[in-house]
């Protein structure tokens, strides 16, 4: 067998025969340009096939399959656009009725006498049975054996787009596998499928897409499935082996001295820190100290306290001699870190920065100046950070928040020292990410988690309101106002949008409430992406401040934004957002030691969306809800896993597959342990087909 090679699968589907230009158009939308996408545009299910039965065995209610002959020419029968065919089948066991709606052609198609496969379902009309609209397979005239076997099988049902038949997509993908399957070369090495039991490429791909049988697609689908998680995760972990394989980090251990300087600080904070808390900067402490870099991943609920962790941990690193940067996702949330340091040690004279995409460039320039010559000992940012001119004397830590924000190429573009000095790195995420996604996300990291809420928190009440209820709700609203309690109300929009119909807009809606003369006193702010940074944070000043009472927002506060005094969180549209998201929103009330309320909005009716909103009713563990989000919508779509620089997966499903995924991530290992830069030739394969399937390359250091 040939070795095969991705290129002479790369060819542009027009070069097949049977697709024209309108052809190349539909297939186009399906995302298929290529031969290799067409092999690798896998069924979304299958037509059983595989049971053939005869008449006198037939049932009412279930797909059948029969053959039989055509018994009698068929009648058509028109009414205006409408039109019926009727005939009657037989075979040796007995006759049934059979008719199609709609689909006149078949009148010229089924000749009497011709016998062929029918698929449908039967029902009970005027007394007898019937079998309504049934796929019809015709057999050639000298019948075989294996005619008869292309038949009885599993049909492959494939996405569609308007103007592409099932027919026409089965064949195309039929010629492909003919044509190119040759060249196609198998990605896993041979000792590893043999490990892991895995079929070969062609079989997999051969079988995938028309099945002999429930076991050979199960084969196919598992090593197909096992290949995409393998894959994926190599990619993940082979850039961090690679990057991270002969790297060196400062050690941050902290002499007597300066242990007891940290340890002062620590003392002076306005709380005690949560068991979970110290248990988790000890493990980080212990990780600064080595020179080996860090690369933890602290995941806790949003309100768990995880600022606090990255503060003493930046302490750590300055307190050893070296700079710390702290990254967030957006620059209201980097101006409250940069705050909440100088809050929780009011008494260090480290020389703190901000620095976001708004920073003017004269001070930006002194900025980075004071990064490189070491002045500046711990930089707070955004995006901003990660382009190049941002130089440190003795980068030591590297912290990202909320790093479901980020995509994988940020975070280690970040990991990157210009110079050759690596940072430990430390990430946090307030989003509950299931275990098995956690693997895929952060398959790089050591993980910590905190599972402990600070002391005094009370679950935030939950419920599900329509717009009927909103003259109840501004009651309440009203009451916490006066009470000196602080609200926020979230949008789906920023602006009206006619397209999007009666979904309603930050910009509106805070328009009518400051013009309610009741609410007006409390002055209403808006805060959404769109405004001017300078404006962005006069609406957070105030707020924060406590001068406005109430902030109308988008879902940029989704993130970290934390007002104690804020007990009340009502959401608009809230069937737009994903749970996760509802949960981070959630969680920006319910801070403090004030009994809490979160309202979820929404006018759809009964259904998915509704049992969504529901859960998030009596569920207050972000994991339980990550877990339960996952389960009702499917990975696919889980709070969107593209964002996070992770390809979609075609077969692989992150919660059905724990057991694949494992298996996957220790052949993973294995493998880098042998061979970490595959350099074998077998292992080379893995890079093409990375690069084929994914349009990642691995040769390029940081994606
Ligand atoms: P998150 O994990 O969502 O980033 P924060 O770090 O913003 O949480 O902390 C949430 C709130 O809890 C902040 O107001 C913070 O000061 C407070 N906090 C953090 N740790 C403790 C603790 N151990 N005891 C009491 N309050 C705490
Ligand atoms: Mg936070």
């Amino acid at each position: 067998m040939s070795e095969g090679d991705y290129q002479a699968l790369l060819v542009p589907v027009s070069r097949l025969a049977a697709v024209s230009q309108r052809r190349t158009q539909l297939l186009a939308r399906l995302n298929v340009h290529t031969v290799l996408d067409l092999l690798r545009l896998f069924p979304r299910q299958y037509e059983d096939w595989t049971k053939l039965l005869s008449i006198a065995e037939l049932k009412e209610g279930a797909e059948v399959v029969f053959k039989a002959e055509v018994a009698r020419a068929p009648a058509l029968q028109r009414r205006g656009r409408q039109s019926t065919v009727r005939t009657v089948l037989k075979d040796s066991s007995g006759m049934v009725k059979a008719v199609w709606f709609n689909q006149a052609w078949q009148a010229d198609k089924l000749l009497k006498g011709l016998t062929a496969y029918f698929r449908g379902r039967l029902r009970r009309y005027n007394g007898s049975l019937e079998i309504m609209n049934p796929v019809v397979e015709v057999i050639g005239q000298a019948e075989t054996e294996t005619e008869a076997e292309s038949v009885l099988r599993l049909h492959p049902v494939y996405p569609l787009t308007a103007g592409l038949t099932q027919g026409v997509l089965r064949n195309l993908v039929r010629q492909c596998l003919d044509q190119y399957l040759d060249y196609l070369p198998d990605a896993l090495p041979a000792e590893l499928r043999r490990r892991y039991h895995l079929c070969e490429a062609g079989y997999a791909y051969r079988q995938i897409h028309f099945p002999a049988d429930q076991t050979a697609h199960d084969l196919a689908r598992r090593r197909l499935a096992f290949e995409e998680l393998f894959l994926t995760q190599l990619g993940l972990r082979r850039l961090k082996s690679q990057e991270m394989a002969s790297r060196e980090a400062p050690s941050l251990a902290l002499d007597p001295e300066r242990t007891r300087r940290w340890q002062e600080s620590l003392q002076q904070l306005p709380f005690k820190l949560t068991g979970a808390q110290t248990r988790v900067l000890a493990r980080i402490s212990q990780d600064l100290s080595l020179t080996r870099p860090m690369s933890r991943l602290v995941q806790g609920d949003v309100g768990s306290g995880k600022t606090v962790i990255a503060g003493l941990a930046l302490l750590q690193a300055v307190l050893a001699g070296h700079q710390g940067v702290l990254m967030a996702p957006t620059s209201v949330l980097a101006t409250q870190h940069y705050h909440s340091l100088q809050k929780l040690f009011p008494r260090l004279d480290w020389q703190l920065a901000l620095l976001t995409g708004q920073t003017p460039a004269r001070q930006r320039r002194s900025i980075l100046a004071g990064l490189e010559d070491g002045s500046i000992d711990v930089l707070v940012g955004t995006h901003a950070l990660l382009e190049d001119q941002v130089r440190f004397a003795a980068l030591g830590l590297a912290v990202t928040d909320e790093q479901h924000r980020f995509g994988v190429r940020q975070r280690l573009r970040l990991a990157l020292d210009p110079q050759g000095r690596h940072p430990h790195v430390l990430v946090m995420s307030a989003t509950p990410i299931p275990r098995s996604l956690g693997l895929i996300l952060y398959g790089d990291l050591d993980i910590s988690r905190l599972d402990e809420m600070p002391p005094g928190r009370q679950p935030v009440a939950t419920y599900t309101a329509g717009r009927a209820d909103w003259s109840r709700v501004r009651d309440l609203l009203l009451r916490r106002l006066k009470q000196g309690e602080q609200a926020y109300l979230v949008c789906p929009l920023v602006q009206a949008n006619e397209q999007l119909g009666d979904l309603l807009a930050a910009e509106t809606v805070w328009q009518k409430l400051s013009a309610d003369p009741l609410l007006a006193p409390f002055k209403p702010v808006l805060l959404h992406g769109q405004m001017k940074a300078r404006e962005k944070q006069a609406a957070m000043d105030a707020f924060s401040s406590g001068q406005a009472g109430l902030l109308v927002a988008t879902t940029v506060i989704e993130v970290g934004v934390d007002n104690p005094n804020a007990t009340l969180m009502l959401i608009l549209n809230a069937e737009r957002f994903g749970l996760a998201t509802l949960h981070q929103l959630r969680g920006r009330v319910g801070r403090g030691d004030k009994a809490s309320v979160c309202i979820l909005f929404s006018d759809v009716p009964e259904g998915l969306s509704r049992e969504r909103l529901r859960l998030l009713c009596h569920t207050h563990d972000g994991f339980k809800v990550a877990e339960a989000d996952l389960k009702l919508r499917g990975p696919g779509d889980f709070f969107g896993t593209r964002q996070h620089g992770v390809p979609d997966f075609r077969l692989a499903n992150l919660y059905e597959d724990q057991e694949l995924l494992q298996e996957s991530q220790e052949a993973v290992t294995r493998l880098l342990k042998q061979d970490p830069l595959l350099q074998q030739p077998a292992d080379r394969r893995l890079t093409a087909a990375l690069d084929c399937y994914f349009g990642w390359s691995m040769a390029q250091p940081g994606l």
